[in-house]
């Protein structure tokens, strides 16, 4: 199919493809840079254009050395994209969420839209009804939403990261009002397309005085959901954003793979959420916005983690509470094995699966085909943290406790491979 066949307003035969990117600048990238359909905890991720010039000084593209590449270039085509992404062992028709350029681009730059239009078009036509995501900051118009509004099957949510950040070193994009008019045009126009504002990164000092955050929690009004969450602190993008002058609460002890988000942050947003009197939901979680905004679960059973729920509303609850239900051992078989993980070991526990000597990316899968917690004894979740970086949260003796229990009864199996 070609972009002019999509018939999509203001692209069709004007369109311009994005140039392919050499083969010997494909070999020089990093190789996370470089998977095009990857494993994330929100989903299986479609990533076949990288470059991006918007320059958040946070950028995660800091961490695979690609910051600098500023101009959107595809990998292969997009008619493959599409065939490795529905061809990957991970994805199952209906019920595998999926990311579209989550990693190192915007979706909504112009150059970048007509292969996210491509791609949701391609999928909505086999009929397949798998939560969509796409995070953007960019500008959404009118005919954008129509284009999103026309499909018929995907579960699409656009998230619209806003900070309410106002240092132009931090987020260049902040000297303009692009997202907040993206978000105000995304709302009025949706329907089917659930619109979640995604408030992140929060960062003590950055963005976290009163008139911020009430103006962030204004912008989400007429949103499905608000989501947030803090921020990567590594040492890539803490020593960019060091260079430009930018003063960060963090320091080198502080690095960690996970976000960092504090009780005390955590207390704070719900505090200001609490005194904003707005009437949409607030999540911690991205999937559970998610699911949410369309009516459904939680992917990724949340439900099963202690203390994550206490702001969500009633009804939802409801809903995780009765789609949770524990794996039996036959049935986590049968998904390890479909996955090619036979053998790995497992404790069946309380609320959340342990295995030990599967990565991130071999995990999701596993969680999303069950909708149950997978963690491994190596980097494990403790109560109160919530996937984040232990900074700022106290660590009880009996979360420890576990840990160690559930590390004695598994033996640690050879590390596999990420696919
Ligand atoms: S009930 Fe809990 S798991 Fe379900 S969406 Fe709400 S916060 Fe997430």
């Amino acid at each position: 199919m070609t972009l002019v066949d999509l018939g999509i307003p203001g692209i069709g035969r004007t369109a311009k493809q994005l140039p392919l990117m050499p083969a010997d600048e494909q070999a020089g990238l990093d190789p996370y840079m470089a998977t095009i359909v990857g494993y994330r905890k929100s989903g299986l991720s479609l990533n076949h254009i990288i470059g991006c010039p918007l320059d958040c000084g946070y950028c995660v593209r800091h961490f695979w050395g690609n910051f600098d590449d500023k101009s959107p270039h595809l990998l292969v085509p997009t008619e493959q994209a599409i065939d490795m992404l529905i061809t990957h062992p991970g994805f199952e028709p209906h019920v595998t969420p999926v990311q579209v350029f989550n990693k190192a681009t915007d979706p909504f730059l112009p150059g970048v839209k007509p292969h996210l239009f491509q791609v949701l078009t391609a999928l909505d036509e086999r009929g397949y009804t798998n939560h969509i995501l796409v995070i953007t900051r960019f500008k959404i118009t009118a005919e954008d939403m129509a284009v999103l509004e026309s499909l018929q099957h995907l579960r699409v949510t656009l998230l619209l990261t806003y900070s309410g950040i106002r240092d132009e070193r931090i987020e260049p994009i902040a000297k303009s009002d692009i997202t907040l008019t993206s978000l105000r045009t995304a709302a009025a126009h949706k329907q089917r397309t659930a619109v979640v504002l995604y408030w992140r990164p929060i960062v003590p000092g950055w963005n976290t005085d009163p008139a911020t955050m009430a103006h962030v929690l204004d912008a989400g009004r007429d949103a499905d959901a608000i989501v947030f969450t803090g921020y990567y602190h590594q040492e890539a993008n803490d020593a960019y954003l060091r260079s430009l002058g930018v003063e960060l609460p963090f320091g080198p002890d502080d690095y960690h793979r996970r976000k960092t988000m504090s009780d005390e942050l955590d207390a704070t947003v719900v505090a200001a959420w609490r005194a904003s009197g707005i009437n949409t939901p607030l999540f911690r979680k991205t999937s559970c916005g998610v699911g949410y905004a369309h009516g459904a679960a939680d992917y990724n059973g949340h439900w099963g983690v202690p203390g994550l729920c206490d702001i969500c509303p009633a009804k939802q609850q409801r809903r995780c509470a009765a789609a949770h239900t524990t794996p039996t051992p036959a049935a986590l078989d049968a998904v390890l094995g479909r996955l090619g993980f036979t053998g790995v070991p497992y404790r069946i526990d309380e609320g959340h699966i342990w295995v030990s000597g599967l990565t991130e990316m071999q995990r999701y899968p596993i969680q999303h085909l069950l909708g149950f917690q997978i963690w491994n004894v190596d980097s494990p979740h403790f109560d109160g943290a919530h996937g984040r970086s232990p900074l700022g949260h106290t660590i009880g003796e009996t979360d420890l406790a576990a840990v160690e229990a559930a590390k004695a009864e598994l033996t640690l199996a050879a590390r596999y491979e990420d696919d």
